[in-house]
């Protein structure tokens, strides 16, 4: 079965939409979190940013890119959270990888992504030298 997201790249459900090209489609978030709250995504289904393959993530990227200060200018925003939530386990609840353009205000109150923690994770160096080595090597 098609996501939700497929169904309105498909014209079988209504949305706003403010871009699309080839590859990308941007509309606005049906449950905005902020006036302008838009969400880019891949036309072709996706679950993950994992699962997105290189061509397509290029192309994804350029619409955000694209977007971004459009959103902004078109809500006269003064800044914009830009976010994926990448798995269930992150929120993910659209199992089609989008992108969040997230108008912000001064004085909103929404803080940053850092908010989402109670604070830095507590590891030793000897603990961070091993996640960026390996880390590094498979990137
Ligand atoms: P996430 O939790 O990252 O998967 O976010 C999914 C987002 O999709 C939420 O912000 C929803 O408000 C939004 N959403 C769900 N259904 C629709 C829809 N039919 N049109 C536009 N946005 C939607």
């Amino acid at each position: 079965m098609s996501t939700i997201f497929s169904q309105i790249v498909e014209g079988e459900i209504p949305a706003r939409i403010v871009y699309e090209d080839e590859t990308t489609i941007a509309f606005l978030d049906a449950n905005p979190l902020a006036p302008g709250h838009t969400l880019v995504i891949p036309k072709d289904e996706y679950e993950r940013l994992n699962d997105v393959p290189e061509d397509v993530a290029t192309d994804l990227y350029a619409t955000v890119h694209r977007m971004v200060p459009a959103v902004e200018e078109s809500v006269d925003a003064d800044a914009t959270t830009v976010a994926f939530n990448n798995g269930e386990e992150a929120g993910q609840e659209v199992p089609h990888v989008h992108c969040h353009i997230v108008p912000r205000f001064q004085g909103d109150g929404g803080g940053p992504i850092h908010g989402l923690f109670g604070g830095p994770a507590d590891l030793a160096d000897d603990k961070l030298d091993d996640i960026a080595a390996d880390i590094e090597s498979r990137a």
